[in-house]
């Protein structure tokens, strides 16, 4: 199953929740969320009720499709998060959020998961001196993100928007270096994804 490529409002709109997979839009009145919610299609029956089976494909779906990643991957990243230490769906989301392309997101230096994916593809980030293009790539602690001497004119709005905004706890940004620091391990209560993760976790261990 490879990655999700069609558009992403009629997502939600399944969903019949805000993913916030668009960047700025998902906070406008132009989000589709807002004008339609309901299902896409004509017999979608909004009335109709989910299965025990759908509802945890539905929310193993929403892990999905939030972090864009393919069926094939999820299901790595659950076996992966299923033989370490701690709970399984806690160890799923650490997973997807210490992704790179989630991690250039999260502190701003792009505005959707989607974008932040296309600035890894194209060879903008070094990860502690060396070149990463690799939107999958797993970040650790003490880690250090940089921007590419050759792209940093392409952010330096970025650069001036990052200094007053949010960042988890987990991840800091040294406003003179221009540089994204990885503190420490993120914290469930960090993650704002909204899904249920031990809904994913019963999807898998059927
Ligand atoms: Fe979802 Fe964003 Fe589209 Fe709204 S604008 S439906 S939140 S992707």
């Amino acid at each position: 199953m490879s990655r999700y490529r069609g558009p992403s409002c009629k997502i939600c709109r399944r969903a019949r929740e805000k993913l916030f997979l668009k960047g700025a839009k998902c906070y406008s009145a132009k989000c589709a969320i807002e004008k339609r919610n309901y299902p896409p299609g004509q017999h979608t029956g909004s009335g109709r009720r989910l299965s025990e089976y759908g509802i945890r494909l539905r929310e193993k779906q929403k892990l999905r499709f939030c972090y864009g990643v393919s069926g094939k991957q999820i299901q790595l990243y659950f076996k992966r998060a299923n033989s370490q230490k701690g709970q399984t769906g806690h160890n799923l989301l650490f997973i997807f959020e210490k992704r790179l392309d989630n991690v250039i997101y999260r502190a701003n230096l792009a505005s959707s998961r989607q974008e932040a994916r296309q600035l890894v593809l194209h060879g903008h980030f070094d990860v502690d001196g060396e070149k990463v293009n690799v939107p999958s790539f797993l970040v650790k602690a003490g880690m250090r993100i940089t921007v590419r001497k050759k792209s940093q004119d392409l952010f330096k709005s970025r650069f001036a928007a990052m200094k007053g905004a949010e960042t988890p706890a987990w991840i800091g940004y040294d406003s003179k270096l221009k540089e994204v620091n990885i503190l420490q391990q993120p914290k469930r209560e960090e993650i704002d994804v909204p899904v249920k993760e031990q809904l994913v976790v019963e999807y898998y261990s059927r």
